[in-house]
């Protein structure tokens, strides 16, 4: 599938649309989740056009993967977490919403749930 530019995060990363941002490198951005399932749930993307995993290069994985690993061990401190789910969903089909690469980060405790 191509990459539509009209995307809700391409309009984050073009500062058109406001957002919470907590962190970025020259490949990508941090910021927090508008309708956050746990507190301190934010999406880490990159700044190229990418609609997925299932188009991404490898330099945009690799990216994206070290923020990853950066901003779950971040939140865990900030947040006084004891775990930390990493969650990314690919087309319609498989959970995707918005049509831009993104990783949701989500610190979590012992026998709190995540919310809807
Ligand atoms: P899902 O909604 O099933 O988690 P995605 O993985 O595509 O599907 O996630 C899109 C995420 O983007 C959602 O968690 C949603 O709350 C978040 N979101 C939508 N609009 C904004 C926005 N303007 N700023 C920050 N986060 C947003």
């Amino acid at each position: 599938m191509p990459y539509d530019d009209d995307n809700i995060f391409a309009k984050i990363l073009r500062e058109e649309i406001p957002s919470i941002r907590v962190f970025e490198d020259d490949e990508t951005l941090v910021f927090m989740d508008i309708m956050p399932r746990t507190d301190g749930h934010c999406l880490v993307i990159p700044k190229t056009p990418c609609r997925n995993v299932l188009d991404a290069s490898e330099a945009q994985l690799a990216a994206v993967m070290r923020t990853v690993q950066k901003l779950a061990r971040a939140v865990m401190v900030a947040f006084d977490a004891t775990g930390v789910t990493v969650q990314q969903f690919n087309e319609a089909d498989g959970g995707q919403e918005v049509f831009h690469l993104h990783f949701h980060i989500l610190p979590r405790h012992a026998d709190v749930s995540l919310r809807p």
